[in-house]
């Protein structure tokens, strides 16, 4: 892996291609490269949704139980491989190691508990006129495209792929460009489990945009799945009205963390260093505004900034790194542009504040882990996306107060509440314009809770009872007696 010369290729119709072309791939820790891979373009796209589209008709047909079947292989070889799998995502991904670990394995219980959704698409007879019976049967979608973020390069793979595979879909999958290696490393697995060819197709590459438009423009393709930016995805809702194809979203968040006054104030502190920090802050659910109660809130920023400082920065790989570097220099350059308006417009910084100094750190892209108090509703950072370790610490007064301002931006993807009165929990978990709200719960993700946002973080769920039925179709069937 960490040979330079390396060559990745991509999968298409059961088979492993290089394009003539490569782009290359370097560990955001060290700058060092990592490998080269195929690079796809329009005419790779095309001959995966071709490859998709012949597959389709006698991969439907399988049996639930023996398409579960295969799921469960995977899933078992991506737990046996583990170590091996998380070594790649850190060096690609920067996260340290321990994480990639956590979300390998998750990765593989969402491909498993969507292989025990698989027989379970049951659909139903509905009463009707004596004249006739009426039967709801569900069918699946058919070629599915799903393109993937960064930041989880495996499991957001997984959370899509499952699903639409136990559906009895066929996929074409386009990683993003800076870790397409986890997607290889999961394709070489479907291929040693021996999904049919042309069920499962990966299309690496730089060219995200000439690959999306192939896919979205074609007739082929039934449904576009993505996580990503809410940018990026406005732009493929609108390429995919051409064809009415069928959409789930999964899009940018800005999680608001309320701390309310009769909290666990220590188990409060806990959950949002652990909720602002993991993966440098770059995850969709990371806590992006903490609300704190006026009359703890001293005490609790305290808290907050002594943990915060704790934190050990550093390769993802070595023992112990609790917050590795950014995903590149764009990244690191947005959160400085974040942080200097926050200052500017009275913002006091309690921690962190600058790129991370030192030998070990001076060819990644690490930053600080940085808490600033005093934050304000003028500040950039209080409505845009941040995607870093910055974590501005905004007080309220009333429980009103803070959830209209949690819920004054366009995203609501996750919340976070902390509190122990039984009353206040429903009231503000109900009052939150969110998909989902942890409420004592730092980290609500697991195959069987729903994953989705509300307002602009997105369109449907993944996981949960929601995730399978997002790759099925509804059909009525009349018949007359
Ligand atoms: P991004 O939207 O730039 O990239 C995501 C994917 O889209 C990548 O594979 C990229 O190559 C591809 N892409 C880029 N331009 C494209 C185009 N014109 N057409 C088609 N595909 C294109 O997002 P990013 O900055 O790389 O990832 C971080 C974003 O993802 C954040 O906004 C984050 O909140 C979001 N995210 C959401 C979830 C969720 O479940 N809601 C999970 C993880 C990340």
């Amino acid at each position: 892996m960490t040979q330079a010369a390396q060559l990745e290729r991509l999968y298409i119709n059961g088979k492993w291609q290089n394009t003539g072309k490569t782009f290359a791939i370097y560990n955001p820790a060290t700058g060092e490269l990592l490998a080269e891979v195929a690079d796809g373009g329009k005419e790779e796209a095309q001959a995966a949704i071709e490859a998709a589209e012949a597959a389709f008709g006698s991969w439907r047909k399988v049996k639930a139980e023996e398409r579960a079947e295969l799921l469960e292989k995977a899933a078992a070889l991506m737990r046996e491989r583990v170590d091996q799998l998380a070594r790649v995502l850190t060096l690609e991904n920067g996260k340290p190691l321990a994480e990639s670990r956590g979300e390998v394995t998750i990765a593989a219980r969402f491909l498993k508990w969507n292989a025990e959704e698989a027989r379970r698409v049951y659909g139903r007879i509905v009463p009707s006129d004596p004249h006739r019976r009426v039967l709801v049967i569900k069918q699946p979608v058919g070629v599915v495209a799903a393109i993937t973020p960064w930041n989880f390069p495996s499991s957001m793979i997984t959370r899509k792929l499952g699903p639409a595979l136990a559906a009895g879909c066929t996929v074409v999958l386009r990683p993003a460009e800076q870790t397409p290696l986890s997607a290889i490393e999961i394709f070489k697995i479907f291929d040693e489990v021996g999904f049919p060819k042309g069920v499962v197709n990966l299309v690496t590459g730089l060219r995200a945009a000439e690959v999306a438009k192939v896919w979205m423009d074609s007739p082929l393709v039934r449904k576009i799945t993505f996580t990503g930016s809410t940018e990026v995805g406005k732009l493929l809702i609108s390429q995919s009205a051409k064809t009415v194809k069928r959409v789930s979203m999964e899009l940018g968040g800005h999680a608001p963390f309320i701390v309310f006054e009769d909290a666990d104030l220590d188990k409060a502190a806990e959950g949002v260093v652990l909720s602002k920090f993991r993966n440098a802050g770059q995850t969709c659910i990371c806590t992006n505004r903490l609300y704190v109660q006026r009359n703890i809130a001293e005490k609790f920023e305290q808290k907050v900034v002594e943990l915060t400082l704790r934190l050990r920065i550093g390769n993802g790989l070595e023992q112990g790194v609790q917050v590795g570097p950014l995903i590149d220099s764009r990244s690191l350059s947005k959160v400085e542009e974040q942080i200097a308006d926050a200052l500017l417009k009275g913002g006091v910084l309690l921690a962190g504040g600058k790129r991370a100094v030192g030998e070990e750190f001076s060819h990644g892209t690490f930053y600080e882990p940085t808490v600033i108090s005093n934050a304000s509703r003028e500040m950039q950072i209080t409505h845009e996306e941040t995607f870093g370790p910055v974590l501005p610490i905004y007080r309220f007064d009333t429980e009103e107060e803070a959830t209209a301002a949690a819920n004054d931006v366009e995203y609501g993807l996750a919340a976070y509440v902390f509190t122990r009165d039984m009353g206040r929990i429903f009231r503000v978990a109900e009052g939150l314009d969110y998909g989902i709200v942890g409420v004592n719960d730092p980290m609500p993700v697991s195959p069987e809770i729903p994953f989705g946002g509300f307002k602009e973080s997105g369109l449907s769920s993944e996981n949960g009872l929601e995730g399978i039925q997002a790759y099925l179709e509804t059909k009525a069937v009349s018949i007359g007696i």
